[in-house]
This record gives C-alpha cells, sequence and structure tokens, in this order.
C-alpha cells in the first residue's frame, strides 16, 4: 500500500529540496528531516516492547521499539543521508549498503555491489529517495526478499505515479511511505517536477 504524507510540514520540506539554490549541505539536511517523518509515519504500529533501564531514581521498566529487529538498506549514494537519519533514531538498528548503476542509455539499473546483514526474520526499511521508473527499488526489493525478512518498508521522498504503480503491481505486500507523489516521469526518466539527480544534488557531484 502506498501512504503518501500530508502534514504540511511534510510539503514545506519538499518545496525547500525543489529550490535550486538550496546547497549540498542543507538539501541533505531536508532529506534527513523528511526521512524521520517518515520514520514516525512508517512505524505508528510497530510493536513495543518492555525494557528494564537504569533513571535518577533507580531501576525503571520502559517501553521501546526493538531496534536490533530493524534494518535499514540503503541504495547508494543518494540513500546516504536517509540512512544516517534512521541511524540517529534508531542508532541499534543494522545496517545494509546496495550498490546500482543507472544506464543512462536503456534506463535500466544495474545492482553492482551488495552488504546486508542477516535479514531473516527482521523489518526491513528500505531507504531510496527517488522513485522514477521504480527499477532500482525492484531490484533491491528482489534481493532482501530472497534472505527472508518477516516485513520490508520503503521510505522514500519523491516518486512518479509511473514508478509507485511498478513497484505495487510487483510487490502489493510492501508498505511504500513517500512524502511526495509528483506527476510523471519525463524522456530521461527524471520525474517531473522532482529534484533534478538527488544523488548530485547531495554530493555536489556534478562540476
Ligand atoms: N533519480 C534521481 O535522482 N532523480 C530523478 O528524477 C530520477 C532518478
Amino acid at each position: 500500500m502506498i501512504h503518501e504524507l500530508t502534514n504540511p510540514v511534510t510539503k514545506t520540506l519538499v518545496t525547500h529540496l525543489r529550490d535550486q539554490r538550496r546547497d549540498a549541505v542543507r538539501f541533505r539536511h531536508t532529506i534527513a528531516e523528511l526521512t524521520k517523518q517518515l520514520v514516525y509515519e512508517a512505524l505508528h504500529d510497530f510493536p513495543l516492547l518492555d525494557k528494564t533501564i537504569t533513571t535518577w531514581t533507580g531501576e525503571l521498566s520502559c517501553k521501546t521499539i526493538d531496534e536490533e529487529s530493524i534494518v535499514v538498506v540503503t541504495v547508494l549514494r543518494a540513500g546516504m543521508p536517509m540512512l544516517d537519519s534512521v541511524m540517529e533514531l534508531l542508532p541499534e538498528a543494522h545496517a545494509g549498503f546496495l550498490a546500482m548503476k543507472r544506464d543512462e542509455t536503456t534506463h535500466e539499473s544495474v545492482l553492482y555491489y551488495d552488504r546486508l546483514p542477516d535479514c531473516k526474520d527482521k523489518t526491513i526499511l528500505l531507504v531510496d529517495p527517488m522513485v522514477a521508473t521504480g527499477g532500482s527499488i525492484i531490484d533491491a526489493l528482489k534481493l532482501i526478499k530472497s534472505r527472508e525478512p518477516s516485513r520490508i518498508i520503503t521510505l522514500n521522498i519523491i516518486g512518479s505515479p509511473e514508478g509507485l504503480d511498478v513497484v505495487k503491481s510487483a510487490y502489493p505486500e510492501i508498505d511504500i511511505f513517500i512524502a511526495q507523489i509528483d506527476e510523471r516521469l519525463n524522456e530521461d526518466k527524471y520525474i517531473i517536477p522532482g529534484l533534478g539527480d538527488a544523488g548530485d544534488r547531495s554530493y555536489n557531484t556534478v562540476g
């Protein structure tokens, strides 16, 4: 199921991201803030455990998410600010990395590196800012599913209706939390109005 965030703060941050004057530091910072909003929405029904901690008045049993049951998987490089943001919220979660290249002629994504921790029976948060054709998410989901997690949730900043349809049709059981669904893809498979290349904008790669 696709869950598009509706909070006015979310929409404001998306507008900040579209502004070409955002430098790389502020671009990554805004992606990180949006990611935290996505995590709060995505984990609103996550079970809580009791954990005994030492407080200023002594031992106390408190509620907590079992962070170690969560694996955050990022698609390099545009997903890195999202991964860092989730790990700041859930520091005991495990991180996994996938690297894909976009073939600029065919617009297909090619997976060339994977380093995933044990995913069996874990909840996977797959973070990737842009769902354009859906190709890279589908490749990532195929690999992650083969590692037998209990649940997969994707966290995305901007998506095209076309790409989201592709992902939803291939993996209807997956929950997709997204800050903004945009209008369409252009002929080069960039999202319109979108952000441009999120990886380049995060790290000033062009130039
Ligand atoms: N990847 C991006 O970073 N931007 C797009 O618009 C499409 C894919």
